[in-house]
Order: C-alpha cells, then sequence, then structure tokens
C-alpha cells in the first residue's frame, strides 16, 4: 500500500542518516532522526577543546566525484559551509618523500562539522538519544531508546550506523546478516597543540612503515585559527587493533614518537594534547542497496561500509535510502 505522508525514522545523524533526512525533507516529506550523541556529524566531525583550538579528529576532507556531490560543493561553497583544502599532501615512505595526485580535497568550515550541521537543518533530530530495540508489527515501527522510552507508529526506518551496529540492531533481519560480515578496522586518532610551528614544507601525509597512516596541520585547512600549530595524527589500522585496549597516555606517547620517527625532526613539547579511539573508523564494501530495501517492511539501510566507505559514499546512500522510501508514498 502507498502512503501519503509516511512517519518515517531514521537512526543516525552522521553524513549518511542525514543527508537522507535532508533528500526526504526536499520532497516534501519529514523524518525524525535519532542520534545518540549530543551533536550531529559523526565521524565527520570536529572536537572543539576551546574557541580557537578545535581539530576533526574523524574525516579529514572529501572529495566529490559525482555530479549531485559536486553540484552540491559549489552551492555549499559558496555559502562558506565548504573550502578547497590546498595544502600540500605528500607520501611518506621509507622517509622518501613524494607528491600526491593533485586532485581538490574539501573540508567543512570552520570544521568538518559544517556539512552535517547544514544537512540537518529543517530536520527533527533526537539527540542524546541511543536506539537500542527496534521491532516491526502491524504495519509500524517501534523504537526503543537507552532510557526505555518508545517511539512509535512510525512507517518506515531507515538504519543509517557503521556496520557492526547495524548488524546489532538489525540483528533478526536479513540485512543484519549482510551488515555483520563487513567489517570495520578501528582507529586511534592524536591530537596535539604545539606553540611553535614544526617546519616541515607539507600539510598532510599519507605515512608507509610506521604506526601512523596520516598525520595533519588541521591549523592548515582554511576556517581554521592558524595561531597555533594544530595536528592530528591517525595510527594505521593495524596499529589500532593491536593496541585498541591501550591507555590515552601510551597511546599519546607512542603515536608522538612515531611522528617524530617519521618527519625525521624532534618536535617540540605540546601544550595540548589528547587521544581519540574510533572503534569503527573505515570498512568498505560495495553493496546493492536497493536490492536490500525491504519494501514490504518499510526498512531501508545506508552508511559508507555499503558504498566506498568515504563521505561522499555515505552521502550518496543516504539519497538512495531515500529514494526507496520514496517509492512507497504517492507522489
Ligand atoms: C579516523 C577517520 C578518518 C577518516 N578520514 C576520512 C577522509 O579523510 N575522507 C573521507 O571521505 N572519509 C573519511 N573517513 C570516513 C568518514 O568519516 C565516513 O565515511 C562518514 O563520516 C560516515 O558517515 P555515516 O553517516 O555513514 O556514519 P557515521 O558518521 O558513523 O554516523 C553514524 C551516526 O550514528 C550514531 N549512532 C550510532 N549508534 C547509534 C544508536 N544506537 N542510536 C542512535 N545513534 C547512533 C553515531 O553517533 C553517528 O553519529 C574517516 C573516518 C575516520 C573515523
Amino acid at each position: 500500500m502507498k502512503l501519503l505522508k509516511p512517519k518515517v525514522a531514521i537512526i543516525g545523524a552522521g553524513i549518511a542518516g542525514l543527508s537522507c533526512a535532508n533528500h526526504l525533507a526536499k520532497q516534501g516529506r519529514q523524518a525524525t532522526v535519532f542520534e545518540k550523541s549530543k551533536g550531529v556529524g559523526g565521524r565527520t566531525s570536529t572536537r572543539r577543546v576551546e574557541p580557537n583550538l578545535s581539530f576533526d579528529h574523524g574525516a579529514q576532507y572529501f572529495t566529490a566525484r559525482n555530479p549531485i556531490l559536486q553540484s552540491l560543493v559549489k552551492v555549499w561553497e559558496t555559502n562558506g559551509i565548504v573550502s578547497e583544502w590546498k595544502g600540500r599532501i605528500v607520501k611518506i615512505n621509507n622517509k622518501e618523500i613524494s607528491n600526491t595526485e593533485v586532485i581538490p580535497r574539501y573540508v567543512g568550515t570552520p570544521g568538518m562539522t559544517a556539512m552535517a550541521a547544514e544537512l540537518a537543518k529543517n530536520t527533527e533530530i533526537k539527540k542524546e538519544t541511543k536506539i537500542m530495540e527496534v521491532k516491526h508489527s502491524s504495519n509500524q515501527w517501534m523504537l526503543r531508546d537507552e532510557a526505555g522510552i518508545s517511539h512509535n507508529g512510525f512507517d518506515a526506518l531507515i538504519v543509517a550506523l557503521p556496520a557492526p551496529q547495524t548488524a546489532e540492531l538489525l540483528f533478526n533481519q536479513p540485512v543484519g546478516k549482510i551488515a555483520a560480515s563487513t567489517p570495520m578496522a578501528p582507529c586511534w586518532a592524536v591530537l596535539v597543540g604545539f606553540e611553535k610551528k614544526i617546519e616541515v614544507p607539507w600539510d598532510g601525509a599519507f605515512i608507509h612503515d610506521s604506526a601512523l597512516s596520516w598525520v595533519a596541520r588541521n591549523s592548515s585547512k582554511p576556517g581554521r585559527d592558524a595561531t597555533k600549530d594544530c595536528w592530528v595524527l591517525h595510527a594505521n589500522a593495524e596499529w589500532s587493533a593491536k593496541n585498541l585496549e591501550d591507555s590515552p597516555e601510551s597511546v599519546i606517547s607512542n603515536l608522538l614518537e612515531s611522528f617524530t620517527n617519521a618527519i625525521r625532526r624532534n618536535i617540540p613539547t605540546p601544550y595540548y594534547k589528547t587521544a581519540h579511539r574510533w572503534k569503527y573508523s573505515i570498512g568498505s564494501s560495495f553493496i546493492n542497496q536497493t536490492e536490500l530495501h525491504d519494501e514490504s517492511i518499510g526498512l531501508a539501510i545506508c552508511g559508507d561500509w555499503m558504498n566506498g566507505g568515504r563521505i561522499e559514499g555515505a552521502f550518496l546512500s543516504g539519497i538512495t535510502a531515500a529514494e526507496c522510501i520514496l517509492k512507497k508514498t504517492i507522489q
């Protein structure tokens, strides 16, 4: 049966869930988004420490190869939501430094959260609401949150979570089993601020032969405060998995040492340092989302993990999920 105004619930206010909500809103359909955190953006977010000190601790930048995202990026650039990061990005391999392919790399301004905040406009977001259970009965979805509160009466449900969390929530659905077979690697991130600039002739580097996989001068991105030298260091997946339960202090000390070795110079004592553990950072597969949509119960899923594991994939998967649900509505 087609519905005129279906009541739609979306779980997860990352780029995928918000892109989905935004696409539905553009077609005149409102959704309610449930998000466990205080803010939106998920893995595309910014840690604000104090007014002039913030770090993009998850996603570093994004690329736009698809025309839909490319045209949105043009609008966002005009409105100051994103800017091209023109920093020099290199590869460091066995102490050899080489340039990477020159492609437009975009960042949110003043932080990566900017895109999520923009997509979230005009959508009802229930923050600090972690969904623990979902049930479908009598043609409706019921969601139960961590506080035991039920959210009832949804005609459609879109799950926009990393694969392992999708698998947990939808363990009794066929799609839950597919999600369970997509592993997602952890990532330890270290965020450091220096009073004195570290003199390297580049702004971001993919690192090989090290515990680190990526380092970036956060303060070189457009719209950031450049008076302080702020860096984000990401450990590689193997090191992060091996040291998953280490204390933040030990992770900071190890990764600062790897940083010193990778850039082959001493670093000053940071005036700020902290570590953040991403339990699920990147996992990538290409799954036919439309085939997974269960129209009989109004269930769709989206997320980066089913579409290449990046911001662009998350964004596009949100649109596909919205289109699946729109098929069931009277236009
Ligand atoms: C360290 C790191 C570096 C990265 N670097 C890049 C990069 O440079 N470029 C790039 O394109 N991509 C990068 N990525 C990947 C990028 O961040 C993701 O592709 C994208 O943010 C995924 O969006 P999403 O909406 O699919 O998932 P998420 O951002 O994970 O969104 C899921 C949301 O669901 C919420 N949630 C989870 N469980 C529940 C629940 N039970 N109830 C309610 N809410 C819940 C979470 O809090 C989160 O907000 C990186 C990721 C990490 C972690």
